[in-house]
């Protein structure tokens, strides 16, 4: 594939949109003893072993998956491989959470966003699918519409009300939200500067890329301005997409931008960053690790476009000014 490959993306599994929507044959594979069983307790991903790299993805199977498939409260196919192998999530947020580990037969639930920078891409992606649909059916219990109670369909990808009277349906979604590199070229042949800010929900060193949420009504290209002009007071223009990325905390997709500064001057928002500031890269390839102490500024967390969108941009500036 050309597209960057960023981490909780590509996950390893026929979708088998066809499939979802057979229940005899998704019956079948719920009483298979090779069907691969993903637990997730309250938002949190069922892992085995206590340190990289013997951390990975916990896969419940034959007894275990089946007592899993018992106590769950929602399940969904998440899909299939090559082999007919079928790969379901499991929601046990009903448990205690040791009830919820003895079923699953042992291991630890995490948060994802400790354990996605130290596993592979793979177990990576399949964690936050099964977390991000079952997520999405926890808070599609009631219909929006009618208020009574909605029930799964399709293999745990369509909900729809359980009143004969209203019967509306809803599907999986996933909130839009832009992320963007802001870069400034100067005419003069001075270094290329990026615009990098210390949100408050970061560690006070880390410095990362704007971003914020799609509002109705709005181009991508739209929210990408409107975001860095409320954020920072700078005006861009040439805002050119770079790649994408699921994030699933809780449930968004995170679309990446560079857009080109025609203003410096930072005006900071205080409610959204503690501090905003221009960098070169020669000043950003001197950054710690998230987690570094030690050092004035650290990079945002390796798993993230951010990261990418920084890196990438770090590079191609490098090539252009060596
Ligand atoms: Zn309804």
């Amino acid at each position: 594939m050309t597209y960057p490959q960023l981490k909780y993306a590509n996950v390893p599994l026929d979708r088998a949109d066809a499939l979802r929507r057979d229940p005899d044959w998704l019956a079948n594979r719920l009483r298979h003893p090779y069907t691969n069983v993903i637990p997730v307790w309250r938002d949190r991903n069922l892992i085995k072993g206590s340190e990289t790299p013997h951390m990975h993805i916990a896969l419940c199977r034959q007894e275990t998956g089946a007592r899993v498939i018992e106590a769950a409260t929602e399940l969904v196919f998440l899909g299939g491989t090559d082999n007919d192998l079928a790969f379901f999530a499991a929601d046990l947020s009903d448990c205690e959470e040791t009830e919820a580990v003895d079923l699953a037969g042992g291991g630890s639930f995490l948060d994802l966003r400790s354990v996605g920078p130290l596993v592979d891409s793979k177990q990576a992606a399949l964690m936050a699918y099964a977390r991000g649909m079952l997520y999405w059916h926890r808070q599609h219990r009631y219909c929006g519409r009618c208020g009574q109670a909605t029930g799964s369909r399709d293999g745990g990808h369509r909900r729809q009300c359980t009143n004969p009277d209203c019967g509306h349906k809803t599907f999986p979604r996933t909130d839009p939200a832009v992320i963007m590199l802001v870069e400034y070229r100067p005419e003069d042949g001075a270094p290329p500067m990026c615009l990098l800010g210390n949100h408050h929900r970061l560690p006070a060193n880390v410095y990362s890329t704007l971003a914020g949420f799609v509002e109705p009504g709005e181009s991508l290209e739209e929210t990408v301005a409107r975001e860095v002009f409320e954020e920072v007071g700078v005006k861009v223009a040439q805002v050119a997409y770079q790649a994408s990325q699921p994030w699933p905390f809780p449930a968004s997709i995170m679309l990446g931008f560079r857009a080109q500064a025609e203003t410096t001057d930072l005006v900071v928002d205080q409610n959204e960053l503690k501090e905003a500031r221009w960098f070169t890269a020669e000043e950003i390839r001197t950054f710690g690790e998230w987690g570094d102490e030690s050092i004035s500024f650290c990079w945002p967390r390796k798993d993230s476009i951010a990261r990418f969108l920084v890196e990438s941009w770090v590079k191609e500036v490098s090539r252009f000014t060596s």
